[in-house]
C-alpha cells in the first residue's frame, strides 16, 4: 500500500528479511521451524537451542519482515520497490540485492520460480520475482507517459556475473564473455565492452533475462563452476527523452548474491573476520561497504572501501550518496540452518 511505501521513505537503505517456508522434503525429514515473524511485519525472533534445553530467543527488527506466508507480490509491495523505481525514473541509481545462504530463497525472490524465470508476463504471474515485477511496473509507467502524451524514457539492460573476481558478460557466449573492470573520470568504474541492449518492449526484457539465465547455466556447466559462489547483476538503464538540463539518467541494478554460507561475521566486535580457507572477496567487501555506509550516517569522514572488489567497484555509483538500496536478507526457517540464519540477520542488522 502507499502507506507502507511512505513508512520506508526516510531511509536510503531499506533492509527487509524474508523467511521461506519449510520445503516438503524438510517437513518429511522432521525439520522444525525456528523463526517467528511478528504480525506487524517489522519484528521477528529466532529460537536457538541452548545447553541443557535452555532456549535462547533472539529478537530482531527490520524495515520489513516477511514470513513463510508472504507472496511475491507482498515482497514487492512491502519492501517499497515502487519508491526505488520512481527514484530511478527521476535520475537516481538504485540497487536491489538478495543476501543469504544457498537455498534460502534469493533466486526465488529476485527471479521467481525456475520455470517462470525465462519470461515476463503481461498480466503478471503469481510467482514472478522482483525483477519481473519491477520491469512490469516500469513498462506500465512508460505506457502511462505515452497515453498522456508525455515524452517518457528509453530503457536499456545489461546482465553480468562475477565469479572468482572475474566478470563475465552474460549476454555473450564463450570466451567473449570475459570483461575487465576499468575506471574513467567521467563514468567511474565500469565493465569495459559490456553489452547494453535496447529494451523497447516487454519481450526485449524477457530476452535479456532468458539469455542471461541460459548463458549463466551453460557457462557454469562447461567450466564446472559452483554457481552458488557467483553474483549475478542485471542492470536496467533509464534515460529520459527530454533534452537539455532536464535530461535524466537513472539505473536500477538487481543483484543475486553468492551464497553467504562461507562468510562469517564475528558477533562480538562487529568486525568482519576471514574464515580459514577461501572466502568470496566480493561478498566480504560488500559487507565492509555496507557497514561503512551505516557508520557514515553518524560520522562524516567514514572511509568506504569500494575498491576492494569487483562487485563493490561496479556498485560504487549505486550504493551510498543519493542512491537508494533495498537489501532482502533471505533465511531458511529450519533448525539445522539456525546458525546461518543468525549470521544473515546479524549482517542485515549492520546494514540498517
Ligand atoms: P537460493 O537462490 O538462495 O540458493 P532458491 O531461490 O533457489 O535459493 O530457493 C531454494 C528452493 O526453495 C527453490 O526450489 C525455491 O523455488 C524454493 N523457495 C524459495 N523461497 C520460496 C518461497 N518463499 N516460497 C516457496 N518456495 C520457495
Amino acid at each position: 500500500s502507499e502507506g507502507q511505501d511512505a513508512r520506508l521513505a526516510s531511509d536510503n537503505i531499506v533492509v527487509a528479511v524474508r523467511v521461506r517456508p519449510l520445503s516438503q522434503d524438510e517437513i518429511l525429514q522432521g525439520e522444525t521451524n525456528t523463526v517467528r515473524v511478528g504480525e506487524d511485519g517489522r519484528a521477528m525472533s529466532v529460537v536457538e537451542p541452548g545447553l541443557g534445553g535452555h532456549n535462547m530467543i533472539r529478537n530482531f527488527q527490520f524495515n520489513a519482515c516477511l514470513g513463510p506466508g508472504a507472496r511475491q507480490q507482498d515482497v514487492f509491495q512491502q519492501c517499497g520497490v515502487r519508491r526505488l523505481l520512481d527514484s530511478a525514473l527521476q535520475g537516481y541509481n538504485c540497487t536491489i540485492f538478495a543476501y543469504g545462504q544457498t537455498g534460502s530463497g534469493k533466486s526465488y525472490t529476485m527471479s521467481g520460480k525456475e520455470e517462470v524465470v525465462e519470461r515476463i508476463s503481461y498480466d503478471g504471474h503469481e510467482e514472478d520475482g522482483l525483477i519481473s515485477r519491477s520491469m512490469n511496473y516500469l513498462f506500465d509507467c512508460l505506457d502511462g507517459f505515452r497515453a498522456s502524451g508525455q515524452k517518457g524514457f528509453l530503457m536499456k539492460a545489461s546482465y553480468l556475473e562475477i565469479y572468482n573476481e572475474q566478470v563475465n558478460d552474460l549476454l555473450r557466449e564463450g570466451p567473449e564473455q570475459r570483461v575487465e573492470v576499468k575506471w574513467s573520470d567521467r563514468e567511474g568504474f565500469y565493465a569495459e565492452g559490456l553489452l547494453i541492449v535496447d529494451c523497447e518492449t516487454r519481450d526485449d526484457v524477457c530476452s535479456v533475462m532468458s539469455e542471461g539465465a541460459r548463458n549463466r547455466k551453460v557457462g557454469s556447466h562447461a567450466l564446472n563452476k559452483d554457481s552458488s559462489r557467483s553474483h549475478s547483476m542485471m542492470t536496467v538503464y533509464l534515460e529520459s527523452n527530454s533534452d537539455g538540463p532536464n535530461k535524466r539518467f537513472g539505473k536500477v541494478t538487481f543483484v543475486d548474491l553468492a551464497g553467504s554460507e562461507r562468510l562469517k561475521i564475528s558477533k562480538s566486535s562487529g568486525e568482519m573476520v576471514k574464515e580459514t580457507g577461501s572466502i568470496n572477496r566480493s561478498l566480504f567487501a560488500l559487507g565492509k561497504v555496507i557497514s561503512a555506509l551505516g557508520e557514515g550516517r553518524s560520522k562524516k569522514d567514514t572511509f568506504v572501501p569500494y575498491r576492494d572488489s569487483k562487485l563493490t567497484k561496479l556498485l560504487m555509483d549505486s550504493l551510498g550518496g543519493s542512491s537508494m538500496a533495498l537489501m532482502v536478507a533471505c533465511c531458511s526457517p529450519a533448525l539445522t540452518s539456525v546458525e546461518e540464519t543468525l549470521s544473515t540477520l546479524n549482517y542485515a542488522t549492520r546494514a540498517k
